[in-house]
């Protein structure tokens, strides 16, 4: 009888490590870099906060207009009828009316405008007749309406943007805002990256219209891994395709150790013949966890070669995608010191039957849509092959299936994680 080993196509394998438990065993071994440096505003882009950003002044600085029109005291206001006010100087943005406005009196104002001492009140120019010298208003006016106080934006001393906050550019406008010019951010994170394969071929050695050999096949892993990482804002280190043997894989982790703060690597992992990164890595580092109950993206490597984080991912290219963005990504962000790691999770209905065994967290490609009745549904993009990198190119999500769950038909709810978000 032969001896069965787990594989990929089993069922259940009580041996495999649920998703979340590898998760947090993974943040829980990560600290963020210690490394920081002072950048100037128009570099801060993209960068995480290695300190607070505290207020140093109230935005808006003074109380002004939101709207063009006529600066008065609510005091001026009638109960009924109309009242006539006397017109005693225009207050511009940028050049302010420095006298006081009493009872009875008006300034015509723009918006943006100072709100001269006196005043409390601005009735927009569409609610009043002017002559030139007078206004007239009447008992509609509303005391206190269209005035921006001041502070209402930000508050003077208030810690406005947070420690590990990767800055967008509203986070960058408001730095701006405060009249900050430089920021405090972590050094980017070094990521060297390689792929494993006799298979492989190159683009750099191909000569576009050359054939490519019977059994070779593009190496389209570096192309993403580089792509991926390129989206995180890291220093990323392409140590190009390392051959299936000791000596090379060997040589090649000792170099990436010794230069990066993380190392990734495709293909290698199972526990093929042909699987040195497994071998290899076992020797030089310390392993974490391997198989985990996911699909694609079942072996999967995780340690420490030296002070690096090592992330071995599978070779099947939509695997490497998959395990990249549940474990690398948030690894990259965890180290990068943000704080917001996570990929988002929403729930939609399913529009496909979408076919599952029972046993591991599935990770399949799809469309989501927002339906006319407001409802997020998702339809299968269909064949789910690890090896089928088209159907990552066709999906607008992943849809995440949980490992309990056997089998999905339409109208049962799902998780979905899109690729796209409105910043970032
Ligand atoms: P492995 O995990 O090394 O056995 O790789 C599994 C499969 O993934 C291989 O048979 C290839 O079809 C594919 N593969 C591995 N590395 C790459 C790569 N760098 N680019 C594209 N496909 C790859
Ligand atoms: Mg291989």
């Amino acid at each position: 009888m032969i001896e069965k080993q787990p594989s990929c196509d089993d069922v259940s394998e009580p041996e495999l490590m649920p998703v979340d438990e590898a998760r947090h065993r993974l943040f829980a071994a990560l600290k963020p870099t210690a490394r920081v440096e002072s950048v100037g505003l128009s570099k801060a882009f993209g960068r995480v906060l290695a300190a607070d950003v505290v207020s140093t002044m109230d935005v808006p600085g003074q109380n002004n207009s939101a709207m063009d029109g006529y600066a008065i005291n609510a005091s001026s206001i009638p109960s009924s009828d109309e009242a006539t006010l006397a017109l005693v100087g225009t207050a511009w943005a940028g050049t302010p009316f420095d006298n006081d406005v009493g009872t009875g009196q008006a300034v015509r104002i723009f918006t943006g405008g100072i709100m001269p001492a006196g005043t409390d009140t601005v009735v927009i120019q569409e609610h009043v007749r002017d002559d030139g010298e007078h206004i007239v208003i009447d008992s509609d006016a509303v005391a206190g309406k269209n005035v921006r106080q001041a502070g209402e934006d930000i508050e003077c001393g208030q810690s406005i943007l947070h420690k590990g906050r990767k800055l967008e550019a509203s986070d960058v406008g408001v730095i701006a805002s405060l009249g900050i010019t430089t920021v405090e951010v972590y050094k980017p994170l070094k990521v060297a990256f390689f792929t494993t394969g006799d298979e492989l071929r190159s683009l750099s050695e191909h000569t576009p219209g050359d054939s490519l050999p019977q059994g070779m096949l593009f190496d389209s892993n570096r192309h993403t891994l580089a792509c991926l990482l390129q989206n995180e804002g890291v220093e990323a280190i392409d140590m190009g395709i390392v051959r299936d043997n000791e000596k090379d894989t060997r040589a090649a982790l000792q170099r990436a150790a010794e230069v990066a703060d993380v190392v990734v690597t495709s293909g290698g992992v199972s526990a093929g013949d042909a699987d040195f990164v497994t071998r290899v890595f076992h020797e030089m580092g310390s392993v974490k966890f391997w198989k985990l109950a996911m699909r694609p993206g079942r072996p999967l490597a995780f340690g420490k070669v030296g002070d690096a984080a090592f992330f071995g991912l599978p070779g099947n290219p939509v695997a490497v995608m998959v395990t990249y963005l549940q474990f690398v990504k948030p690894a990259i962000r965890l180290l990068s010191g943000m704080d917001d790691i996570e990929p988002l999770t929403l729930s939609a209905v399913s529009e496909s039957k979408l076919r599952k065994s029972p046993g591991r967290i599935e990770f399949q490609r799809g469309v989501m849509r927002v339906d006319t009745d407001g409802t997020l549904k998702v339809a299968s993009t269909g064949k789910q092959g690890a090896g089928r990198l088209s159907s990552m190119s066709q999906a607008n999500c992943l849809i995440v299936i949980d490992a309990q769950v056997d089998g999905v038909q339409p109208g049962d709810t799902v998780g979905v994680q899109p690729f796209h978000g409105l910043l970032n």
